[in-house]
């Protein structure tokens, strides 16, 4: 039997959930997204984290703090390339899609440059599998890393055209030997995620929407939530496959792009600009609680 909840949740995790300063997430928010999904709201997160991260940030806590029997949570990762469902007996299998992968002569090489020129600063994440990410250090100072991050990507840029892969960094794009590019150089606030160019937050809803399916769940609309430009491709796709969809952007400091769909900032809540991250995180989840609860 299909149900139709009044809406779902698509959210990003590093941001609107887990603080980007200590990387944990709050138990409040913990606490919200159970009683969420235990009202029947679909929570799905769509993080260009690993699956271990989410493991140990998001599903430990949850059920830890006590998951309902029958409480389903879909992950998708990697923005897309790997994904698994919880319950309150723990993790199931994580599919990897591996022809999204980058190449393992490049993964190696990126690891060897971390190692021999930036390991004060950065760390590779070893816990990705077909990503490479390398993130900043929590005890660093943001400033100096986002200097020398422009240094590494130059350098990661470098092993790519050396091995003949053809990258693109924000608007700069070198083709590989075939004259293709394949891969993108993403810098974020505190990491560099090098990856398939058809990774992305829209490959990540068009999982969310498979994996719902597939257990019967058909949401009347969906909330999507970021702290990234990247996030509203989350919105964009289901916008484009006819969902009705809201984003709410934790981090508007950006600027608010001009969408076909509605884009909410703490300011709808009646909150300060102040108000970004998990905090305004937490706010969207408290507003969706209380919509929960209103009768049907
Ligand atoms: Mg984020």
């Amino acid at each position: 039997m299909e149900t139709r909840p009044p809406f779902a949740l698509l959210l990003d995790v590093d941001g609107p959930i887990a603080s980007p300063v200590t990387r944990a997430v709050r138990p409040e928010i913990i606490t919200l997204l159970l009683e969420l999904g235990a009202s029947g709201i679909p929570v799905v997160f769509n993080t260009g984290r690993s699956d271990a991260f989410i493991a140990q940030q998001v599903m430990e806590p949850m059920i830890a703090a006590g998951m309902p029997d029958g409480l389903r949570i879909h992950a998708i990762c990697e923005k897309g390339a790997t994904w698994f469902t919880f319950t309150g007996a723990g993790a199931g299998p994580v599919h990897v899609d591996r022809e999204l992968a980058v190449p393992g002569e490049f993964s190696d090489a990126i690891r060897a440059l971390v190692s021999s020129e930036y390991a004060d600063h950065m760390f590779f994440d070893e816990t990705k599998r077909a990503m490479v990410s390398v993130e900043q250090h929590i005890e660093v100072s943001n400033d100096v890393y986002r200097g020398l991050q422009e240094d590494f990507d130059a350098e990661a840029m470098s092993v790519m055209t050396r091995l003949g892969l053809g990258a693109v960094r924000l608007d700069h794009h070198v083709p590989g030997q075939d004259d293709t590019v394949d891969y993108r150089i993403d810098p974020t606030i505190i990491s560099t995620d090098i990856e398939s160019v058809r990774l992305g937050k829209d490959l990540g809803a068009s999982r969310a929407c498979e994996l719902l399916r597939h257990d019967g769940i058909v949401p009347q609309a969906w909330f999507t939530m970021g702290d990234s430009r990247t996030d509203y491709a989350m919105a964009d796709w289901l916008h484009h496959n006819d969902h009705e969809v809201s984003h709410v952007d934790v981090r508007p400091e950006d600027g608010v792009p001009e969408k076909p769909y509605e884009i909410l900032t703490a300011g709808y809540l009646g909150l300060g600009p102040e108000v970004i991250h998990d905090d305004a995180g937490l706010a969207f989840l408290r507003e969706w609680r209380k919509a929960s609860l209103a009768p049907r």
